[in-house]
């Protein structure tokens, strides 16, 4: 791959840069990765994407980055206090099992924590996340002609000739995500039916979530597990009292659970539109010292700490070089210039 070969030229052009340059132009810059699966697809013995990030866990040990969990960032900015240099934060969403049984070894092996959000309900094995059903239905619908009825009383149609199924599955989440999101689980069973799908009795294999022990274990490993709302629809899509209620369910449901459960939190799939001030003021008057969002960028000294960005953890090497280092930053700078 073009990109790969770009690998060594970029790494030594970031290490001979002097940190006081970096800072006098980009000021101080952390830049937090999120995760999602630790497998391509359904098949557990696809090592690619373990593969690529032991390559990148690697490379932050020899090139002297620091790992830091996302409590530590948040405190040391509270307190206004020194970062280690070439900071780095690592946080993987939702709490499927194999964030535990796959990605714990893993950061383990490199000494590098990670922030684990979870869905409360869904480690409560009471609901599994609803955008994963929608493909799971999807996937599973042997319909060649698509028609769903929303929420709203709005219709999609598809055809499985001409629409792939990931360009149907991108399609309804998009929709979705713009909906009243209050009645969406009780939603899916009628779009079950419209798929000619039986609904799941229990989680799927491939879906399940952690337990609560494996939870606690990652925390007494010196890893970290914090909320991600209890049902993970989108809170920019609920009345005031159920999006109070799924951050601060989430976090108290944590804290019953778990002994030192971490106050950070992510919001659900993290878009721009996906939250809003009101959220925001949910965080700063709760115990939660932050939230993260899907946002691309590096967290800055300016960053609010009820809206730090994070960038999407890259499929390849030197992306994730670019968003590791200033580049990306210097980046963004030049072309806003
Ligand atoms: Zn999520």
């Amino acid at each position: 791959m073009f990109k790969d070969k770009l690998v060594k030229p970029i790494t030594a052009l970031v290490n001979l840069t002097p940190d006081r340059l970096v800072k006098s132009f980009c000021g101080q810059l952390v830049p937090i990765f999120f995760l999602h699966r630790m497998y391509p697809g359904y098949d557990v013995t696809d090592r690619s994407i373990v593969q690529h990030l032991e390559w990148c866990l690697e490379y932050i040990r020899k090139n002297n980055y620091h790992p830091i969990t996302l409590k530590e960032l948040v405190l040391s900015r509270v307190e206004q206090r020194t970062l280690p240099k070439k900071a780095v934060v690592f946080t993987l969403d939702d709490g499927f099992y194999d964030q535990y049984e796959i990605a714990e070894p893993l950061f383990k092996k490199f000494d590098t924590p990670y922030t684990c959000f979870v869905i409360s309900e869904f480690l409560e094995q009471k609901l599994w996340p609803w955008d994963d059903q929608i493909r799971y239905g999807i996937e599973n619908s042997k319909l060649s002609v698509l028609s769903i009825d929303l929420p709203d009383g709005s219709r999609l149609n598809f055809s499985r000739v001409s629409d792939t199924d990931e360009a149907i599955i991108a399609k309804i989440h998009h929709q979705l995500k713009l909906l009243d999101q209050t009645h969406m689980y009780a939603w899916l069973g009628t779009f079950y039916q419209q798929l000619h799908v039986e609904q799941p009795a229990e989680i799927p294999e491939h879906y399940r979530p952690m337990t609560w022990s494996q939870a606690q274990k990652l925390i007494d490993g010196g890893n970290d597990i914090a909320p991600h709302t209890q049902t993970h629809r989108i809170l920019s899509r609920l009345s005031d009292i159920e999006s109070e209620q799924e951050i601060l369910g989430s976090w108290n449901m944590l804290k019953e659970k778990l002994k030192g459960a971490a106050p950070v939190f992510a919001y659900p799939t993290g878009r721009i539109a996906d939250y809003s001030e009101r959220e925001m003021s949910t965080i700063s008057q709760s115990e939660l010292t932050c939230a993260v969002s899907t946002v691309p960028g590096h967290v800055k000294l300016a960053s609010k700490n009820e809206n730090l960005p994070r960038f999407v953890f890259p499929d390849n090497r030197f992306d994730f070089i670019q968003y590791l280092s200033y580049i990306e930053a210097m980046k963004e700078k030049i072309s806003r210039h």
